[in-house]
């Protein structure tokens, strides 16, 4: 399963933050999946469209799709300089598959910030120079490999060749990978050079319990804003305290206790969906008396590779997909009528799988 890696300095609420995912979490006898890795945090995703379709189809039993989280302990300064923490941090970065970075935004007093101040950017930057620097290194030995034949003009080796310097000069004038642009062919090149900073990257700006309903006032909010919107990353305003609180919550209090804090979301639901989009992820849903429920594919796929996620044997014998747009069927009121209505279709092996299908598939055991 793709994984979204939890990063941060000391004391900036990472551990809080996670707290609050493991306590969040999702029945792991839904998921089995579900790895007994301490670091690891499986959230169920948060889909009014699973309680619109629960509503219609009166299943016994919703079974949301779920997604990880892992925790990422240790960045220092001077990580890429392979100081052994240092060195199993960057490891563990290289495993995740989208990276989520918190920043404090708080003050606190009582609570010592490693740089002595809270500057977001100041965080920020840290952490991404340990990055870059250790992608330069990679580029570098990668360099090595390629320079001769490159020399022997070589077809690859030139393109490639030409992608290295592209991302040596980015990576010198403090750019991370994802900032620069390439061509579709050149993205699969730049893909297999599985560089840090080419991952899909978010920021999770951890703000004090009093401005998280009002988090534009804060002015370290406003900074790390500006700051991922010059590389096209996003930013997700939470209180992780708060966070860890609302865990512990059943649904009904918990959506009492956002009315007072005068959310409408909590801020881990809101990053928990923003991440799974950073990882090209979508849902479909399967609807049957028995059972109403979500699965989690990468965009892109299509019908057969969807059936294999719920179980190989529908992959192997796949014939149809029966299809319904979500949209479709709330519209509909039920499948008969959306039946005659003729927005069932009948889908075959070529068909991409689209968020918010609705399916039934048919196949040959
Ligand atoms: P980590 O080192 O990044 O894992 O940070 P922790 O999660 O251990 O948090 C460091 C300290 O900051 C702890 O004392 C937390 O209680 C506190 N902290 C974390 N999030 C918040 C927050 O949203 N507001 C306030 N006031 N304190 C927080």
């Amino acid at each position: 399963a793709l994984t979204a890696g939890i990063v941060g300095l000391p004391n900036v609420g990472k551990s809080t933050l996670f707290n609050a995912i493991t306590q969040a979490g999702a029945e792991a006898a839904n998921y089995p999946f579900a790895t007994i890795d301490p670091n690891v945090g499986i959230v169920e995703v948060p889909d009014e469209r699973l309680n619109k379709l629960t509503e219609l189809v009166k299943p016994k039993k919703t079974v949301p799709t779920a997604f990880e989280f892992t925790d990422i302990a240790g960045i220092v300064k001077g990580a890429s300089k392979g100081e052994g923490l240092g060195n199993q941090f960057l490891s563990h970065i290289r495993q995740v598959d989208a990276i989520c970075q918190v920043v404090r935004c708080f003050e606190d007093e009582n609570i010592t910030h490693v740089s002595g101040k809270v500057d977001p950017i100041d965080d920020i930057e840290i952490i991404n120079l340990e990055l870059i620097l250790a992608d330069l290194e990679s580029v570098n030995k990668r360099f090595q490999r390629v320079e001769k034949l490159a020399r022997q003009k070589d077809k690859e080796a030139l393109a490639e060749y030409e992608i290295l310097n592209k991302v040596k000069e980015g990576l010198e004038n403090d750019q991370p990978v994802r900032a620069l642009e390439f061509t579709e062919e050149q993205e699969k090149i730049v893909k297999g050079l599985h560089l840090l900073t080419s991952k899909p990257t978010l920021y999770v700006a951890n703000v004090s319990e009093e401005e998280v309903a009002d988090s534009d006032s804060n002015e370290n909010v406003q900074r790390v804003k500006e700051y991922a919107a010059n590389e096209n990353a996003e930013v997700i305003v939470v209180c992780a305290r708060i966070e860890e609180e609302i865990a512990e919550l059943e649904p009904e209090e918990k959506e009492e206790f956002l009315e007072d804090l005068g959310i409408s979301e909590s801020g881990l639901d809101q990053l928990i969906k923003a991440s799974y989009n950073l990882l090209g992820l979508a849902t479909y849903f399967t609807a049957g008396e028995q059972e109403v429920r979500a699965w989690t594919f990468r965009q892109g796929i299509k019908a057969p590779q969807a059936a294999g996620i719920i179980h190989t044997d529908f992959e192997r014998g796949f014939i149809r997909a029966e299809t319904v747009s979500y949209d479709a069927l709330v519209d509909a009121g039920n499948m008969a009528t959306a039946r005659e209505r003729g927005q069932v279709r009948l889908e075959g092996k070529e068909y991409i799988v689209q968020d918010g299908d609705v399916i039934h598939f048919r196949f040959n055991v």
